[in-house]
């Protein structure tokens, strides 16, 4: 296939980026997130610096000899040169008066502080929330891609749920889901959380010797990475402890309002409404039912090609969904020393709705 025949599947994201850098009057931006650089070229590394220009100049991607060879193979529709030649060529841009630049404030300081030494007349404006929104909106190929690692995800589960048994440790437990996502994929997406019984009431909980015992509950939060993608998913296995004679217990009362507040969420995730209006949705029926203060944190977040992207379902993002995002439905109340309960699943946003990824039973 001829080099400029090859067409960069993250094209429209480029463009889209050099639009919102000429409305900030932003002669170019310089991208070294390394997940940023791969939602825009398909390629990224830390210790690389891509280039985009917004005269509409080609981007050209710098790094290190170590990372070439690779970043050629995997971008073949952006110049990758050595980073050795970045700053001379980089000057020439920003030569003309007193250049606007972007950059990303989530790098490093010593690294900010590198580039305010290359470039000391210029001004730099901080583009991370610009290219945080446009990561949110997945294209096609990464849609594909999620839903795949959330497919396998649901695999896992299945078969992890057939060796887990009471008298196992959370740990256990935790290497036995850890193997299959080595073994079928390409590893975790974040440490998988394992909370046996009232373990479960931190949200955080890292799997120790807790033995999980006959009749107790099991949280499991858990999400394979696959080509590059992530994916996350909480599922609760309910125990049995404190149902008596068909009566439920506390336990099943708070499994069944957590898993209507997911319901009506996942009803209500559509175009158009902003994180916090859904995020709004379920905690609004966790507060009626008394059990506000103990639903935390947000509902939910964006999963790419890190496990927490945008968008953020939560009280304080007012950012409209838009469709091809995706988004977890994940609320959760935690009652200290007693239990805990979140369900979780991956939905993706639609023309006119959200179509429910995780498939794993509730
Ligand atoms: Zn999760
Ligand atoms: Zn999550």
């Amino acid at each position: 296939m001829k080099k400029d025949s090859v067409l960069n599947p993250f094209a429209d994201r480029l463009a889209a980026l050099v639009t919102r850098l000429r409305r900030r009057h932003l002669t170019a931006a310089i991208v070294q997130g390394a997940y940023n650089q791969r939602g825009l070229i398909g390629f990224g590394c830390d210790n690389g610096r891509l280039l985009v220009p917004s005269d509409g100049t080609a981007p050209v991607f710098y790094t290190d000899f170590r990372y070439i060879p690779e970043a050629k193979r995997k971008s073949p529709w952006v110049k990758v040169r050595n980073l050795t030649r970045f700053e001379a060529e980089a000057a020439g841009l920003l030569r003309t008066g007193r250049s606007k630049v972007g950059y990303e404030g989530a790098i490093t300081a010593s690294k900010f502080l590198e580039l305010k030494k290359m470039f000391r007349r210029a001004e730099f404006v901080d583009v991370e929330k610009d290219l945080l929104l446009l990561r949110a909106v997945k294209t096609p190929q990464e849609i594909a891609k999620i839903a795949a690692a959330a497919a396998l995800n649901d695999r896992i589960w299945r078969e992890a749920r057939r060796e887990i048994k009471p008298g196992m440790t959370e740990r256990e437990i935790q290497r036995i889901i850890r193997a299959w996502m080595n073994a079928l994929g390409d590893g975790e997406s974040f440490e998988t959380i394992v909370c046996a019984g009232a373990n479960a009431a931190e949200c955080h909980h890292v799997p120790d010797d807790t033995v999980w015992r006959r009749g107790d509950s099991l949280l499991v939060d858990m999400g394979v990475k696959l080509d590059g993608y992530c994916s996350d998913m909480t599922r609760c296995i309910r125990g049995s402890a404190g149902r008596k004679n068909g009566i439920p217990s506390r336990y099943d009362e708070i499994y069944a309002l957590v898993l209507s507040a997911n319901r009506a969420a996942i009803a209500a995730a559509k175009p158009g409404i902003t994180g916090k209006e859904l995020d709004a949705v379920a905690r609004r029926m966790i507060t009626k039912a008394g059990y506000g203060k103990l639903f935390g944190h947000g509902l939910g977040h964006g999963v790419g090609l890190e496990v927490h992207e945008y968008p953020v379902a939560s009280k304080r993002f007012n950012t409209v969904l838009k469709p091809g995002m995706f988004v977890t439905i994940e609320p959760g109340i935690y009652i200290e020393g007693e239990l805990g309960v979140r369900i979780e699943d991956l939905v993706l946003i639609t023309k006119d709705g959200c179509e429910v990824i995780s498939q794993s039973p509730r």
